[in-house]
C-alpha cells in the first residue's frame, strides 16, 4: 500500500492508526477507502468550525489570490484587523500574531520576564502547575508540568516553579519577590480536562494583585469559544494580563495569538519576532473564525450543543459506571475506571468516531463549535458500542 512506504520514512513521534485522511466536512471526515467517521476530536480542539468550512475556505481563497505573505517587517491588513478586533472583543491591549500555542506561550515567557526587568528588579522565576501543559518547544516544555516531559531533553530552562493544580494555599506560600508571573489554563486540557475551580483561580487572580505578579492564562485550548465563552476566564470572572490563543483561532491552520493588558504591552521594538509571524494569509483565516464566534447566537449554540452533549455524556456514564464527568462548553473529559482509554479509542476508531485519550484513564470530546444534536446523537451511539467492545474484549483477555 502506498500509505505504508510513505510512513517508513516519516520520524516516528506519535503512533498513528492506519488510516490515511483525504477529506473533511463539518463534523465528518473521509479516508482513503472512501469510509467515514465521526470527528469529535477535530485535530485536539483546533477545528473550531469543524472540517473545511465555507468562510474559512472562502477567505483563504480570496487572501491567496492578493497576497500570502509580504514579511513580518510590513503591515499587512489581516494581521491590522484581527489585532484590533481581538483587542476589542477580549479587552486586551495589544496582540501579537504567531505560528502555535507553544510560540505563543513562549512569548508570554518573554513578556513576562521583560516586565520582569522592567518593573519588578528582575525577578524572572514563574509558577506553573503540575500536570500542566504549555507545548513543546523548550521554554513551554520548561513550563509545562507533564510527567512524561520530566526527564527529556535535559537541561531544561530554568526559573519555572511547578505547584499543585488547585491548590491555593501552596499559591500563597509561594508567590513571593522572587516570581514574576503565575501561569496557568483554566482548564487542564492535556492532563484529562481538568477545570480550575472557581476558588483557585479567582484566589490566584487576587494572590498576583496583592503580590505584584502578573497573571498568564493558557488559554490556548479553552480560549475562542470552546468553553462556551469567547474566553474561559470570563466563566470564572478573572481577567488575566497576558493570555495566550492557539488551536481553534485558526480554525485549522497555524494561528496563535499573544494577548496583554496595561502594563504588561512593554515588549520593544527587536525582542520578539518570527518569519511567519502575522502573515497576510493566515490572520484572515484568524478573522473569519472570530467573525464567525461572535455572531449573535454563536456561543449560546455552543452553550446550548454543550449541555445536550453533557447530558448524553452523563448518561453514558451512568449506564457503564463511569466517573464524573468534567469540563465547560464543548471541551469534556470523561475518566473511565476498569477500561483503558486507548483501548476505546481503537474501538470507537473501528466504529467510526474519533476521539482522544489525553491520558490512559480518560478521554476527551472537542468536537467542532458548530457540531449539531445529530452528530451528538450518533457520536453517543457509537461511543457507547466501543465503550462495551473494550469491556468485552478485556473480560475476554482476563
Ligand atoms: C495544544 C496546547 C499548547 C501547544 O500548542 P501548539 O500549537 O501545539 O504548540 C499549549 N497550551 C495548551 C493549553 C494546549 O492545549
Amino acid at each position: 500500500m502506498r500509505e505504508e512506504w510513505a510512513s517508513d520514512r516519516l520520524m516516528k513521534t506519535v503512533e498513528r492508526p492506519q488510516q490515511t485522511f483525504v477529506r473533511g466536512q463539518g463534523s465528518w471526515l473521509w479516508d482513503s477507502d472512501g469510509r467515514s467517521y465521526l470527528d469529535f476530536t477535530q485535530g485536539w480542539a483546533v477545528n473550531s468550525l469543524g472540517h473545511s468550512p465555507v468562510v474559512l475556505v472562502e477567505a483563504l481563497k480570496r487572501q491567496a489570490e492578493q497576497l500570502i505573505n509580504p514579511g513580518p517587517a510590513y503591515y499587512n491588513r489581516g494581521m491590522l484587523e484581527l489585532a484590533s478586533r481581538l483587542c476589542q472583543a477580549t479587552g486586551s491591549d495589544q496582540a501579537y500574531f504567531l505560528n502555535s500555542g507553544a510560540e505563543a506561550n513562549e512569548g508570554a515567557i518573554k513578556l513576562a520576564r521583560k516586565w520582569g526587568q522592567r518593573y519588578r528588579s528582575g525577578a524572572f522565576r514563574i509558577i506553573t502547575a503540575s500536570n500542566s501543559f504549555h507545548g513543546r518547544t523548550f521554554g513551554a516544555m520548561s513550563a509545562s508540568g507533564k510527567p512524561a516531559f520530566q526527564n527529556l531533553f535535559e537541561p531544561k530552562v530554568p526559573g519555572f516553579h511547578k505547584l499543585p493544580f488547585n491548590d491555593l494555599q501552596a499559591l500563597d506560600d509561594a508567590l513571593d519577590g522572587l516570581c514574576v508571573a503565575v501561569m496557568l489554563e483554566p482548564v487542564q486540557g492535556e492532563a484529562g480536562v481538568l477545570p480550575a475551580t472557581l476558588e483557585y483561580l479567582q484566589g490566584a487572580e487576587r494572590l498576583c494583585r496583592e503580590r505584584g505578579a502578573l497573571l498568564i492564562l493558557d488559554e490556548v485550548q479553552t480560549g475562542m469559544g470552546r468553553c462556551g465563552s469567547l474566553l474561559a476566564e470570563e466563566l470564572y470572572g478573572v481577567r488575566a494580563d497576558i493570555v495566550t490563543l492557539g488551536k481553534g483561532l485558526g480554525g485549522g491552520v497555524p494561528l496563535a495569538a499573544l494577548l496583554a493588558r496595561g502594563n504588561a504591552c512593554c515588549f520593544e521594538p527587536g525582542e520578539q519576532g518570527g518569519t511567519y509571524h502575522g502573515n497576510a494569509l493566515m490572520t484572515v483565516a484568524g478573522l473569519a473564525v472570530l467573525d464567525t464566534v461572535l455572531e449573535p447566537g454563536f456561543l449560546e449554540h455552543v452553550r446550548e450543543v454543550g449541555e445536550h452533549l453533557r447530558d448524553g455524556l452523563l448518561r453514558l456514564s451512568a449506564r457503564h459506571q463511569q466517573g464524573a464527568l468534567r469540563g465547560h462548553g464543548l471541551l469534556f473529559g470523561l475518566p473511565l475506571q476498569g477500561i483503558s482509554a486507548p483501548a476505546v479509542v481503537r474501538e470507537a476508531l473501528a466504529e467510526g468516531l474519533l476521539i482522544n485519550a489525553p491520558q490512559h484513564n480518560c478521554l476527551r470530546l472537542s468536537p467542532a463549535l458548530t457540531v449539531s444534536h445529530g452528530n451528538i446523537d450518533e457520536m453517543l451511539i457509537r461511543l457507547g458500542r466501543a465503550m462495551t467492545r473494550a469491556r468485552r474484549k478485556k473480560s475476554e483477555v482476563a
